[in-house]
This record gives structure tokens, sequence and C-alpha cells, in this order.
């Protein structure tokens, strides 16, 4: 959600993104712009990956005004074909497979085919996993520049995980942490079971071995999906992790609040600029000597594992990073 009582129009978002270069007037002309309703050119030149929401010292949330934009005028033009395949997403079959009691519950989402191999290990042992129509979130519709979607569906989204009748549920997807979390909060729903995330469950299962586990000690280069940027406060479960597991994390130029996004949401629209995203990501790894890239996000993880492998790099799930701290 834009506030506009926040924005003082100082421009800082839209000097921060990293897809344009644009100086402060510039970035200050096109916020007034857009905060009037207009609809300037970063409307269509934005690549959906909400880091200025993040930049923006007031948390006025630049990119959600912008989002709205995209939506109300069309301007991303992205072509029906994408449209219509995202949709079908919501036509997946509903999936319960039950765990073991006592044992969490983990959505997946309409992630499950994606990262059907990582579930097959002992740190997912037991746990019962839901996925499919009723557990999908939707978030992903932002990088459609329609995000209208994901706020009519949340209420039913968040209702259908409740009727698990559980006290908290593992989000492996971490488009659906940041709806559970920031944007339920947003939207004035309220979630009657704790949402956990990815890092934060594997953090809890290495750490009850803690004592037993294997150092894995590679550099890595970290890939923040998009939907971090919503929940950046649970990272701090990410460098717990790399702690525990003896991971370097390389300080490389595009980590954290610089992280780019994979360039998936720009597949549908420019293969060209897409490309040239993606080159500036895995050359950044490469140049700081990573030995891996580690991914949280399975459409970032497909995007990028290619690049990564052909550039002399490890592309890792971080529940396969995980694995590999696992007593033999
Ligand atoms: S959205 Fe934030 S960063 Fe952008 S102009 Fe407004 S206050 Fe400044
Ligand atoms: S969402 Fe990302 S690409 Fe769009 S303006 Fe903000 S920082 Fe730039």
């Amino acid at each position: 959600m834009f506030y506009t009582e926040k924005c003082d129009f100082c421009g800082e978002c839209l000097v921060f993104c990293p897809y344009v270069e644009y100086d402060k007037e510039r970035a200050e002309k096109e916020m007034r712009e857009l905060v009037a309703g207009g609809c300037p050119p970063i409307v269509g030149s934005c690549v959906t990956c909400a880091a200025c929401n993040q930049a923006c010292p007031t948390k006025a949330n630049p990119f959600d005004l912008l989002n709205e934009r995209q939506e109300e005028t069309g301007s991303l033009g992205i072509p029906a074909a994408a449209f219509e395949n995202f949709a079908k997403l919501s036509g997946l079959p509903t999936v319960i497979k039950q765990g073991e009691p006592g044992k969490p519950v983990m959505n997946l989402c309409i992630v499950g085919d994606m990262v059907r191999e990582q579930l097959n290990s002992p740190l997912f042992k037991g746990v019962t996993t839901v996925e499919g129509a009723d557990y999908f979130c939707t978030v992903g519709y932002v990088h459609l520049g329609k995000p209208s979607p994901v706020k009519k569906e949340a209420e039913r989204y968040v209702e259908k995980l409740s009727l698990l009748g559980v006290d908290e549920i593992v989000c492996f997807h971490d488009d659906c942490y940041a709806l559970l979390t920031t944007l339920a909060d947003e939207f004035g729903i309220k979630v009657p079971f704790r949402p956990v995330h990815l890092f934060e469950y594997l953090y809890r299962v290495l750490s009850t071995q803690k004592e037993n586990l294997r150092k894995v000690p590679i550099k890595v280069a970290y890939q923040a999906p998009c939907a971090s940027r919503y929940t950046a406060e649970k990272d701090v479960y990410l460098d717990k992790l790399f702690d525990l597991l003896g991971v370097e994390r390389v300080p490389r130029h595009y980590d954290r609040l610089n992280g780019l996004c994979c360039g998936a949401p720009l597949m549908a629209r420019d293969k060209d600029r897409a490309a040239v995203v993606k080159g500036w990501n895995i050359n950044d790894a490469k140049e700081y000597k990573a030995d891996a890239m580690v991914f949280l996000c399975p459409m970032c993880f497909l995007n990028l594992r290619k690049l990564c492998r052909d550039a002399g790099m490890e592309a890792l799930f971080i529940s396969e990073l995980c694995q590999r701290a696992l007593p033999a």
C-alpha cells in the first residue's frame, strides 16, 4: 500500500532504482507526476522488483503505487499469454500429504513440482505438505503489473490455511510469507496462525543437531527473491544459518539492499533486458569469487541456475546447502 502522506518527493527511490539511471531532479519530477495520478516513464520501465519500497527512507512504498498504475494503464506491455499461463496456476489440484503427528505443516503454494527433489531430504522428514489452488498466494501477479488479484484472493487464501487448524504454518515459498505477514497486515486481514519462514524452519531443524553438523566451508553469493523486500527482517535467520553451516557470504555489490531481480519477471516482455540483468548478477557473484549461488525462490533458481553453472559456480537451493551439513 502506498502511503501518500509519507512521501515528501525526495526522489531517493528512483535514484536508487538499479534498472534506470535517474538523477534527483528526474526522480522527483516523476514521483510528483506519479502521485498526481499520471503515468511517467518509470511505470513502464520498472522491472517490478519492489526494491524501492525498501530504499524509501519514509516507508511510503513507492513500488506499490507504481504497480497500481501499471495495472491501470497496462504500461508493462505484458503479453496476454503470460496472464493466461499465470491464471492456470489457480487450477492446479489441491493436494494434502499427511505427515507424522506433531510435525510441522508446510505450504508449498504452487512451487511443489519445482522443488519435489529438495523435499526428499531428512530436513523435511515427517512434515505435512499442502499445495495447489487452495494454497496459492497469487503474489506473483505483482510481476505482471496486476496487483489487484493479490488483495482479492488474500482472504480466501488465509481462510484455507486457517482451516488446517494448526498454530504454525511453514512457508516454503517466500511470496506466501510476504502475504501472510506484511501484506495481510496492510489488507487488514487477521492471520490466526504463525507463519514460519523457510529460513527459520531450517535453522530450527539444524539447531537441534548442532553438535553433529558438518561444516560447509564454501563462499556463496545469495540471490534474494523480490518478495523478500516485504519481509527483510526474517533475513536474520539466513545469516544465522550461514553461521551455523560455516558458509561465507561474499560481500558482493548486488546483495542485501542492492540485490537484483533474477530477471524472470522480464522474460515475458523483454528477453534482451532480462539477459543484461542476469549478466550483471552472475558476473558480480563471479567477481567476488563465490563458489556457489544460493537461492530461496524456485523461480530465481530455475531462471539463473544454468548461467550460474556455465560461469563455473554451483547453483544451490537453500535446503540443498543445509542438507550438506547433515551427518552422513
Ligand atoms: S516514495 Fe519515498 S523515496 Fe520516493 S519520493 Fe516518496 S518519500 Fe522519497
Ligand atoms: S520496483 Fe524495482 S525496478 Fe521498479 S522502480 Fe522500484 S526499484 Fe526500480
